[in-house]
């Protein structure tokens, strides 16, 4: 499958509760300041991603398609 998201975790944002990368270790990891970041910026569309993405409390977590640049999540309004 073609690594077609780019996925980026706003700084401003996370309050390191974690929750990403218990919910889905493969994609997503703490950096040195405990915030989450995924693993890789550009990856290939997964529901689990979406789901983690989705289930942030704060919507740090943002899906991009890498292409065409239209967002995935959160959905434009
Ligand atoms: S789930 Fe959201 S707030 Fe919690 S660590 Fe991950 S990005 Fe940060």
């Amino acid at each position: 499958m073609t690594e077609r998201w780019t996925v980026r975790v706003d700084k401003r944002l996370c309050v390191r509760t974690g929750l990403c990368v218990a919910s889905a270790p493969a994609d997503f990891e703490l950096d040195e300041s405990g915030q989450g970041r995924a693993r890789a910026e550009r990856t290939a569309e997964s529901d689990v991603v979406l789901e983690v993405a989705e289930s942030c409390p704060i919507e740090a977590i943002s899906i991009t398609d890498a292409d065409t640049g239209h967002r995935v999540f959160p959905p434009e309004t």
